[in-house]
């Protein structure tokens, strides 16, 4: 595996020189491994947009480096429009920036931007669609007769329309009921699945870290507070809630158990794992009506080690 993003001693200020000058990151150092899935998370102000919204230039460092693909992105001689092609970001609440007056010519957009054939840009168009679940006939509306949550899905295609190397989304499923949040989230985990390029996701949803990523980086008061596996980043829950952030509510449960002088593992973020772990603990204590034990991997099946059991 190679990076494909490495950020050096990133520092950003906003309002440098100002009474509200504020540095949003401070000395920031990871690198994301190419076709990674990961979850960034942090409570508000922590730093996360600033941050992600440096992958593809938006935004300038104060001081320190990015690398994307092994390119230095500010370094004399780099081309901007590159960087803006090969890392797609979604911001937050994309729908506000539809204006053509389909949804085709709006997913159309920035391969056409890129210089694309119409042959090409036809493809594309289709491709993403088909990866975001828009029908033909939803392509040749205006973006405004759609719902929210098809209006979300029509600016993430186009962005997947690109083909970026790494697709970045802020909050993509801010503001959505419960069956938008999880459309919108499993066509992002199947489109990285499909094609393997490098997700980098913000969420404030441990839930959906969880079950989405591989990895999670958690934000604190502009610093890195943990860049690790989800496994790894779950079982420090109760640093988690000193931060600010809330753990899945099934571990709290399980964090509520052991409290109450239980004899139980805590690590525990999805519910297949919670069932095996309860019934694990049953099994040690009556090892006579021992029940046997489901197969179910520690987290959510990728990236992770199998449960040893
Ligand atoms: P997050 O996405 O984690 O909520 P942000 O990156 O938006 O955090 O903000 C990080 C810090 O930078 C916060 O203190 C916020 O108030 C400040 N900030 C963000 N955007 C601006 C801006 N445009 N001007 C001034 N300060 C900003
Ligand atoms: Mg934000």
């Amino acid at each position: 595996m190679s990076e494909i993003i490495k950020v050096e001693h990133l520092r950003y200020v906003y309002n440098a020189g100002m009474p509200d000058e504020t540095a949003a990151l401070d000395d920031v150092n990871f690198s994301i491994e190419e076709g990674d899935f990961v979850g960034v998370m942090g409570s508000t102000g922590s730093g996360k947009s600033t941050l992600i919204a440096h992958f593809n230039g938006l935004n300038r460092p104060t001081s320190g480096k990015i690398y994307v693909d092994g390119r230095d992105m500010w370094a004399s001689g780099e081309n901007l429009r590159e960087f803006r092609f090969l890392v797609g970001l979604v911001m937050q609440y994309p729908e506000y920036q539809l204006f053509e007056e389909t949804c085709r010519k709006d997913i159309a957009y920035g391969p056409r931007n890129m210089g694309l054939s119409e042959e090409e840009i036809d493809r594309r168009v289709r491709e993403a669609a088909a990866f975001v679940g828009l029908t033909d006939e939803l392509l040749d509306k205006s973006p405004f007769e759609l719902s929210g949550g098809q209006k979300r899905r029509v600016a993430i295609a186009g962005v997947m329309a690109m083909r970026p190397k790494i697709l970045v989304l802020d909050e993509p499923a801010a503001g959505l009921d419960p069956e938008g949040r999880d459309t919108i989230l499993s066509q992002i985990k199947n489109y990285h699945e499909q094609t393997g390029i490098t997700v980098v996701l913000v969420s404030h949803s441990m839930e959906d870290i969880a079950k989405y990523a591989n990895r999670v980086l958690v934000m604190s008061h502009a610093k890195v507070a943990m860049y690790d596996t989800v496994e790894k980043v779950f079982a420090r829950a109760p640093e988690l809630l000193q931060l600010g952030l809330s753990v899945p509510q099934v571990t709290q449960v399980f964090l509520m158990l052991k409290a109450m002088g239980l004899d139980i593992d805590t690590d525990v973020y999805t519910m297949p794992y919670a069932v095996k772990t309860v019934l694990k603990a049953w099994n040690a204590r009556h090892p006579d009506k021992a029940v046997p034990l489901p197969s179910v991997r520690a987290a959510n099946g990728k990236g992770g080690a199998p449960d040893a059991s």
